[in-house]
């Protein structure tokens, strides 16, 4: 007969308010400190079983001692293996992008919450697995050990890396950690998406590497484009050489000088010619429709204007400005691509800008594809922070 675990042995309760009981109720994963009613002595990291203020128990999360979010739900039962949680997790990650990832060998293994792992991310480039721990939770060691063994299992990389984000471990009070390898020992790949390929190097660029989210966005961009096509805030290249397929001649702007020059390398990769420009791409856009030069296919990917909610109306008036001056230069026929990776922009919002800024300009637009993240960014219904891609497909008919 087994015995009953000692109390020792239990995890700490986490007993939370009724607002917060509320919360989980409703279907979403976190809960804040403020809605922390008695942390049960939880260290940093911890593994913690939560309950309402009557003792009724409402499932397993991971505890955070620094976050606002104090609380990420990992399971809305008890769970008292670390390892085996998140090994199950990464399993059914890869699952579930069995039968959705196609035409590429570079996307996103595990999207923290919506996979139901908060706080870590992983991204496979090609034979590459790279990965991000954003919390305490899974910083901590048997969680570190079980989605190095689970992942190295089951892609059987020739690499994997870690990734840190200095600015998120100090947030999470957590010891500075250098980015590099975890196992294996290639540092860099040629990656595909779409039939494009791209270079992939563990220690340089922004995110993880590239911007998988994108991914499906770039072959729907590149079945409308043609003509002069102009890829403003490019990076890597990612949508100017998908546009590449299809437009006479491309031009990419970005202001980062490294971007540029992967960019550059994944022209050449792909036998294509791309014209790039190191600019401040709103003084570019204000000169360039200033000197009425003319576009067919306009692509706007800018970084997040609205890191807060209370950003959001500069970050409007950041949007309509550059969508403003591209739909200038637009031709008649032509089409613009235009995207927000703000969550706090709603869609509506977002289409809203757009709709205004085509009224100031005089430009009458037909809507043809209202998009958003590629699907192994899974958006989790109930948990609206999981969804922040917005991606509009504009004909422009007058
Ligand atoms: N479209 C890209 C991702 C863009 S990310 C892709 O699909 O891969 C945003 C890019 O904007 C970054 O490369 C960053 O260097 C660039 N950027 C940020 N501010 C800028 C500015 N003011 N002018 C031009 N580029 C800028």
């Amino acid at each position: 007969m087994s015995r009953k675990p000692s109390d020792s042995s239990q995890p700490p309760r986490v007993v939370i308010s009724r607002r917060g009981a509320q919360r989980l109720r409703e279907g979403h994963v976190w809960v804040y400190r403020s809605d922390i009613v008695a942390d049960g002595g939880a260290t940093p990291g911890a593994l913690v079983e939560v309950v309402d203020e009557r003792g009724k128990a409402l499932g397993t999360a991971l505890y955070s001692s620094a976050s606002q979010i104090a609380i990420r739900l990992l399971s809305p039962k008890g769970v008292d293996d670390l390892d085996k949680v998140v090994r199950q997790r990464i399993q059914q990650a890869i699952a579930y992008r069995e039968g959705l990832v196609h035409d590429t060998d570079a996307y996103r293994v595990v999207f923290s919450e919506a996979d139901f792992l908060p706080g870590l991310i992983v991204d496979r480039y090609n034979d590459i697995v790279s990965f991000q721990v954003l919390t305490q939770g899974m910083d901590s060691e048997p969680a570190r050990k079980a989605l190095v063994s689970e992942l190295s299992e089951q892609l059987h990389p020739a690499a994997i890396a870690e990734r840190v984000d200095p600015k998120i471990r100090e947030l999470e009070q957590l010891p500075a950690r250098s980015s590099g390898l975890v196992h294996g020992d290639k540092s860099t790949t040629v990656f595909s998406m779409n039939g494009v390929q791209f270079h992939y190097d563990v220690m340089g660029g922004q995110k993880t590497g590239a911007f998988l989210d994108q991914r499906e966005n770039y072959a729907a961009a590149a079945q409308y484009a043609r003509g002069e096509g102009l890829d403003v805030f490019c990076y890597q290249g990612g949508f100017a050489l998908h546009l590449a397929k299809s437009c006479a001649k491309v031009t990419g702007v970005d202001s980062s000088r490294p971007a540029l020059e992967v960019a550059d390398r994944n022209a050449e990769l792909n036998g294509r010619e791309i014209e790039w420009i190191e600019a401040n791409a709103f003084d570019l856009l204000r000169d360039y429709a200033a000197a009425g030069q003319a576009y067919d296919s306009v692509i706007l990917d800018p970084p997040a204007f609205a890191k807060s909610k209370r950003d959001l109306d500069t970050a409007l008036r950041g949007y309509k400005e550059l969508n403003l001056r591209a739909l200038k230069m637009l031709r008649p026929g032509g089409v613009l691509v235009t995207c927000s990776c703000s969550y706090h922009v709603s869609q509506a919002d977002f289409l809203q800008v757009i709709a205004e800024a085509a009224r100031d300009v005089h430009r009458s637009l037909r809507v043809l594809e209202v998009r958003s993240q590629a699907q192994d960014h899974p958006i989790l219904l109930n948990v609206p922070e999981t969804a922040y891609l917005k991606c509009l497909i504009m004909y422009v008919s007058l």
